[in-house]
């Protein structure tokens, strides 16, 4: 069982934000901006290359569902950014796929 599951068994603490019966959104332990948030599959993709035609609906679900967390979270209008990560060069560290959603300050890029 990955960390992320055992959040969503509420094994785990975390600030949970939004749910729906498939994903759900929490707080990022190690937050990268003021607003630091993961958009998670309750099932597991490893990651967005491990991901197959029927997961599509399910992401595109959690990408929609993203305005919303945005909104709720005040940076609808200043700016928020999604950011996947996979494999070692991305710096992916959590084999269960996620969104990040990051905002609350201004970001460069290109990305470090
Ligand atoms: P990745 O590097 O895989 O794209 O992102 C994994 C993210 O999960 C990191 O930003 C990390 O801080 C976050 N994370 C790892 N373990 C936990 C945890 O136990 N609780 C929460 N809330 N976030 C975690």
């Amino acid at each position: 069982m990955t960390i992320f599951q055992k959040i969503a068994r509420r094994e785990i603490p975390a600030d949970i934000i939004y749910e729906e019966e498939d994903f759900f959104a929490f707080r990022d332990i190690h937050p990268q901006a003021p607003v630091h948030v993961l958009i998670v599959p309750k099932r597991v993709i490893p990651r967005i290359g491990d991901a197959q035609p029927g997961d599509a609906e399910l992401l595109g679900r959690m990408i929609v569902a993203s305005k919303e967390i945005a909104a709720k979270l005040g940076v609808i209008e200043s700016g928020y950014r999604l950011v996947i990560n996979h494999g070692p060069d991305a710096g992916e560290s959590v084999p269960h796929l996620h969104l990040h959603l990051l905002g609350g300050r201004a970001m460069a890029w290109p990305p470090g």
